[in-house]
């Protein structure tokens, strides 16, 4: 377990040391900047070191061996499923076929505030809450326990999240289990829930209406310049491009990450997962017949377990096999992690006491260079258009 102020950069916050805890005297307590930090009360404290034991970081259990990994370009034939998927709509045929089994799923979704959580279903229609990426860092909350509960009673389980959560899972499990199956993300990096929650805050008063939905991948415009939307309880909708989205610009410009997100010990090519889903970032630059945009997924299986469930799902699917090296050019989160921005500290500041969008706008100002170069190329396809 990481706790002290100078370890607070490692620490992922993925719930490990909670949930092994005999004595229950380990919380999560949130921090001035809105993410969750372990924090033991002494007094019931025994000394038995187990949090510590099963820390991935303290132990360094961040990535598998090195073994044999496939890349796939993939697209699920159920378009309508795809379209409300954040990529090809590949999590959804993986979660299916576990169903499908008698199996359980868990992963990532809004509660009734719009708080990110992690929970699990166990029916097709329940996974319609897991769809989409919530760009907020999930609360594992319980989730580790039950898996085991399920684990244990024999029934298979899908775990899926963040790399970090993925390695805090094995970790509290401390063996494998034959029926577990688990599958990661590339990930950019989780931002704070205190910064999703003050720009909920924002849109609902911009509105003046409470949030009905939301989804951070509309793709009604496109999978590669998705939208962010809000459907309110006034039946006026928000829709913007991710580019002009506020939220979307400071998560973007990497302003609101978790600390341990800019020196993440989970990016690396051997992931501990079996399967790993991403948005296939360049598709259409050497395999132009896999983009319609209107998603396709990156799907890399580093396991024969996630080689199993792919070969059960793959008939449900346009799917070539590629590269991997191709296949990350364009998504260095797969392998790097993000920089971390010298006014990182200061916009949390004044996210938190002064309007969103000011403190937005000011914080991702587009540089003069670049805001000039913006008006030469619209001259010249002016002038182009004229001619
Ligand atoms: C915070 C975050 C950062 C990401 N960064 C990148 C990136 O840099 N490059 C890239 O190619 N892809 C990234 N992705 C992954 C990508 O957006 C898609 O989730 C992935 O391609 C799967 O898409 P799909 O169409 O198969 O299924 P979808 O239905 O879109 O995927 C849903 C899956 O995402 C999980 N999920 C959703 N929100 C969260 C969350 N907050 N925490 C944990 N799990 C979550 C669900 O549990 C489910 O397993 C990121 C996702 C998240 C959540």
């Amino acid at each position: 377990m990481v706790t002290d102020r100078t370890h607070k950069s490692k620490c992922t916050g993925c719930f490990a040391c909670v949930d092994i805890c005999p004595k229950n005297c380990i919380t999560m307590i949130e921090d001035s900047e809105g993410f969750l930090y372990p924090v033991v009360n002494a007094e019931l404290c025994i000394n038995c070191g187990l949090c510590e034991k099963v820390c991935p970081i303290v132990n360094g259990k961040t990535a598998a061996n090195e073994r044999d990994i496939k890349a796939y370009a993939a697209i699920n034939n159920n378009e309508e499923i795809r379209l409300k998927s954040s990529s090809g709509g590949i999590f959804t045929l993986i979660a299916e076929s576990v169903i499908d089994k008698g199996g359980a799923v868990f992963g990532a979704a809004f509660d009734n505030d719009f708080k990110v959580i992690h929970k699990y279903t166990e029916t097709k229609e329940g996974l319609e809450d897991f769809r989409g990426s919530k760009y907020v860092q999930s609360v594992i909350g319980e989730t580790y326990k039950q898996a085991k509960h399920f684990l244990e009673s024999g029934r298979l389980v899908l775990f899926t999240g963040t790399p970090c959560q993925i390695g805090g899972l094995y970790s509290y499990l401390g063996k494998d289990y034959d029926n577990l199956i688990t599958q990661d993300l590339i990930c950019h990096g989780v931002p704070s829930p205190m910064v999703w929650n003050k720009y909920l805050e924002y849109r609902e008063s911009v509105s003046r209406a409470s949030a009905r939905r939301m989804s951070f991948r509309r793709k009604n415009c496109g999978w590669k310049t998705f939208s962010v939307s809000f459907e309110f309880s006034n039946d006026t909708e928000y829709v913007a491009k991710l580019t002009d989205d506020l939220y979307m610009k400071a998560f973007l410009r990497n302003l609101c990450l978790r600390p341990s997100c800019y020196d993440c010990k989970f990016k690396t090519k051997h992931r501990q997962a079996d399967i790993t889903l991403a948005d296939f970032w360049g598709v259409q630059n050497f395999l132009p017949e896999m983009d319609d945009d209107k998603g396709t997924s990156l799907i890399i299986i580093n396991s024969d377990r996630g080689k199993d469930i792919f070969n059960k799902i793959s008939n449900k699917t346009k799917f070539l096999e590629v590269n991997i090296e191709e296949a990350i050019k364009n998504n260095s989160s797969m392998i790097q992690s993000v920089v971390l921005p010298k006014k990182r500290e200061n916009f949390i500041a004044d996210i938190k006491a002064k309007p969103f969008n000011k403190v937005v706008d000011s914080y991702c100002k587009r540089k003069f260079i670049n805001r000039l170069k913006g008006k030469l190329k619209s001259i010249l396809l002016k002038n182009r258009r004229v001619k």
